[in-house]
């Protein structure tokens, strides 16, 4: 690897040149991040930009000014919001702008997508996922089957891994059985951060005939995607994490064009094709589009960070975040293992680019003491129960420096065994 072909690359000249040559450096200064703090937490809820503040003010002015007129006047007409901001968002998951939305949440999207996709019939009635998702997804997917009828125990097949960590495409191919009618699978695990074979496991689903989607809570804004070349079924997304749309900011979901002009699962009048929705008709015309998959009104406050975070990712383009963001990754590791090792960390992130995300995930028996004793030195990660340290360095706001500093912090609390002053047990949120 490139970093170690200097003999001082573990020193902390080494990280500031590396920092002096990225070429997004300069989006730091884009960024609110508070003195003498290291916010290695993007990954579960991202800075605050000044462009994303600067949005937030346009549309309350634009309801100052406009009032109901709102949605149809000013620079960002709300009616249109939701659309021109999956056009936004398209690029980032290799999508037509047709293709993707702004709306509801991770887990709504969900809802919405498994109640339109999931079409059980004959003996397909199953739906496949894995034991290692986020919990909201597999309880959307259980009361997604119960309101059908079906018992979840029995018709949510969960493929187990076998290290706790990772799962095997091949384990997930073979349980691709005539059985299965939906897949809904994570693009990246949001403990280890395997980054899933999106194509492969799309075409084995596909020639066994079964419809799939992602859950890209924590690829979207770190990695690329091409979900219209992989002829990907559906995806759905939040914009807090990576994307830094703030608190409770609006989701995203992209579906095939292949489906465009169905009636969605669960329909509302913000369904409609927008030149009939004011027609108020009793009989829903569903837009040609993705957009058929909203159900009501947009929340346009929580959107309106969007239009100033997504479009900073539009300047910095994907290829290059992830360029840097392995580039970040690839460093840490490194300097993981040399300056912590007899510390007893276990790294438990994939290693190979192709199947690591935009964190790294260290494990240790001291993983809730080590958390606090970072944060009491100003340093936010993020503990994941019952044992592993997520460290998500962001292309955009983090530097390699900072990337030194919290290694020579993680081995200054291990040398001086600084995490036996706290008490071994998780916070409310963690
Ligand atoms: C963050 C995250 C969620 C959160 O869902 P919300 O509906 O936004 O609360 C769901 N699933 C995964 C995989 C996540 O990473």
């Amino acid at each position: 690897m490139e970093i170690k072909q200097d003999e001082n690359w573990w020193s902390r000249d080494y990280a500031k040149q590396l920092d002096q040559q990225d070429p997004l450096a300069d989006f730091r200064n884009e960024f609110y991040i508070e003195k003498d703090i290291i916010y290695f937490d993007g990954n579960s809820l991202g800075l605050l930009s000044k462009p994303a503040e600067k949005a937030v003010h346009h549309v309350l002015d634009s309801w100052k000014q406009f009032g109901i007129n709102g949605w149809t006047s000013g620079e960002n007409p709300w009616y249109y919001l939701a659309e021109s901001l999956g056009e936004l968002s398209a690029p980032l998951v290799g999508a037509e702008p047709e293709e993707v939305v702004v709306t509801g949440s991770t887990t709504i999207n969900l809802h919405q997508l498994v109640a339109s996709f999931y079409q059980p019939s004959g003996s397909r009635t199953k739906i496949l996922a894995d034991e290692l998702n986020f919990p909201s997804d597999i309880y959307a997917l259980q009361s997604q089957l119960e309101q059908k009828g079906y018992d979840p125990d029995k018709h949510l097949i969960q493929v187990k891994s076998t290290d706790g960590r990772t799962l095997d495409e091949q384990q997930i191919i073979s349980e691709m059985t005539d059985e299965i009618a939906l897949i809904v699978l994570p693009s990246v695990l949001y403990r280890s951060g395997q980054v899933l074979d999106i194509k492969r496991l799309t075409e084995a689903a596909h020639s066994r005939g079964i419809l799939i989607g992602f859950d890209l809570c924590h690829s979207i804004g770190v990695i690329p995607h091409q979900l219209d070349e992989w002829e990907v079924d559906f995806a759905f997304w939040c914009t807090y994490k990576h994307l830094n749309g703030g608190p409770g900011s609006v989701g995203g979901l992209y579906v095939n064009r292949r489906f465009f002009g169905r009636n969605p699962g669960l329909a509302g009048w913000f369904s409609s094709d927008k030149e009939k929705q004011f027609d108020m008709e009793h009989n829903l015309s569903p837009a040609a589009t993705a957009g058929a998959f909203q159900i009501g009104t947009p929340h346009v406050l929580s959107m309106a960070p969007l239009i100033g975070s997504l479009n900073m990712f539009a300047e910095a383009g994907i290829e290059q975040i992830r360029t840097k963001s392995l580039k970040l990754t690839d460093y840490l590791l490194s300097l993981v293992r040399r300056r912590l090792h007899g510390y007893h960390f276990t790294i438990a992130n994939p290693l190979s680019h192709d199947s690591r995300g935009g964190h790294i995930f260290i494990e240790h028996e001291e993983a809730v003491r080590i958390c606090k004793a970072l944060k009491e030195a100003g340093v936010i990660p993020d503990f994941r129960a019952p044992n592993g340290i997520r460290l998500a360095p962001v292309a955009l706001y983090n530097t390699f420096e900072e990337v030194w500093q919290v290694v020579d912090l993680l081995r200054t609390i291990m040398e001086e065994e600084r995490f036996l002053r706290f008490e071994k047990k998780r916070e409310v949120i963690a």
